[in-house]
Formats: C-alpha cells, sequence, structure tokens
C-alpha cells in the first residue's frame, strides 16, 4: 500500500505542530520541531495567512498524519462519522482512536503509531483471543488486545513498554504489563482525546 516515505519530521514542521511520529525521539531534545519549527522548503520561514479553505486542509492534514492515513481511508472513516449519530468531529476522531494500530500504540506496545502498524501487520497481536492483522480494525468497548506468546521476546515493544510510563495509559484503556495485555474498558469519549484538534473544520471541509 502506498504510505508516505518522505523524513517524517517535515511533516510536523508542515502542520506546525508536534505530532509525534518518531517515537522516543519526539521526546528528546533531538526533535526536529524544537529545533526548526518554521515550515519545511525555500520559503518555509514564511507563513502567510491562510484562506479559510487552508486553514480546514490544514487540519485535517494534521489529524490524517497523526494517525497515518491515506485520504481514502481517512474519508471512508469519515463517511462512517457521518452514518453515526452524534456529532461528526467527535464521531471522526473516536473512530481513529478505535483502530487497532492506535490502540496498540496507545498501550505502549509500540512507540509510534507507524510501529504499531508494522507489528499489527505483522501478525504479533490477538483481539480477544483471536490473530488480527488488520491495522484498521475497529476496537470495541471490552476487547482484549494481547501480544502473542512467541512475540514477546521482540526488543522494539520490550524497549517500548519500558518507557510507557512516560507517555502514560489513557483512562479508557487498562495494560497489564506483566501480561503483556490490554483492556478497552470503555470507548473514549471526545474530552478524553487531548490532541489541539478543530474537528468542526474538518466537517467544513468535507462538506464542501
Ligand atoms: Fe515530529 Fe517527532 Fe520529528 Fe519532533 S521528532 S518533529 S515530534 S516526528
Amino acid at each position: 500500500m502506498a504510505r508516505y516515505t518522505e523524513a517524517v519530521c517535515r511533516i510536523c514542521r508542515r502542520e506546525n505542530t508536534k505530532l509525534f511520529l518518531k517515537g522516543d525521539r519526539c521526546y528528546a531534545n533531538k526533535c526536529a520541531f524544537e529545533r526548526r519549527s518554521h515550515a519545511p522548503g525555500q520559503h518555509g520561514g514564511r507563513r502567510g495567512k491562510l484562506s479559510d479553505y487552508g486553514t480546514q486542509l490544514r487540519e485535517k492534514q494534521k489529524v490524517k498524519r497523526t494517525y497515518g492515513l491515506l485520504e481514502k481511508q481517512f474519508r471512508s472513516l469519515f463517511d462512517q462519522a457521518v452514518r453515526q449519530k452524534g456529532v461528526t468531529g467527535a464521531n471522526l476522531l473516536i473512530l481513529l482512536e478505535r483502530r487497532l494500530d492506535n490502540i496498540v500504540y496507545r498501550l505502549g506496545f509500540a512507540s509510534s503509531r507507524n510501529q504499531a502498524r508494522q507489528l499489527v501487520t505483522h501478525g504479533h497481536f490477538l483481539v480477544n483471543d483471536h490473530k488480527v492483522d488488520i491495522p484498521s480494525y475497529l476496537v470495541k468497548g471490552g476487547d482484549s488486545v494481547t501480544l502473542r506468546e512467541k512475540s514477546r521476546q521482540n526488543l522494539n515493544v520490550q524497549q517500548s513498554l519500558e518507557t510507557v510510563a512516560r507517555r502514560g495509559t489513557p483512562r479508557w484503556l487498562e495494560l497489564d504489563k506483566a501480561a503483556f495485555s490490554g483492556r478497552v474498558k470503555e470507548l473514549p469519549l471526545r474530552e478524553d482525546l487531548t490532541m489541539t484538534v478543530s474537528e468542526q473544520l474538518i466537517v467544513e471541509l468535507y462538506s464542501k
């Protein structure tokens, strides 16, 4: 599948915020955004005032890139959010959080969503005791997500679990580090999602 393969730190600089795409490096003083926060490219130092459309587009790109989705996948989740009851923007963010790769990242089995996606694709996880290797799989409240027995020596996972305390586990998830297992206690509410985002701008963009 097509993926964004350029230096990911450029994305943070483009979106003018830290998106935490590189795992541990994002928390160290090596973070490229901390050192050079202006947009990449020859004229990156000059950020002009954005039009309404530009503001909406940047907000959508920021969220899409944070979760590492392609436009088609993101749009499809948005359409699903529209069909659900409630506020579309909040529905969209909650759907994004429910993706299995995000849950693996949030539980601390991976230091970035990109790494989590690879681990899921390589079949390292069980959902409710069944192997699931689809990163876009949507977990439900009460589901368990467990690292397979034969994957527990994986160095990346072990390193990530060692530093999980720094990121913390969200209220709606529960991690049992010793058992290499986590549980979705309940689905998140909009207020559980701490990322600074104006999801209404995304709704406006797609409603044009
Ligand atoms: Fe973004 Fe992380 Fe790179 Fe910093 S280190 S610019 S937060 S991806």
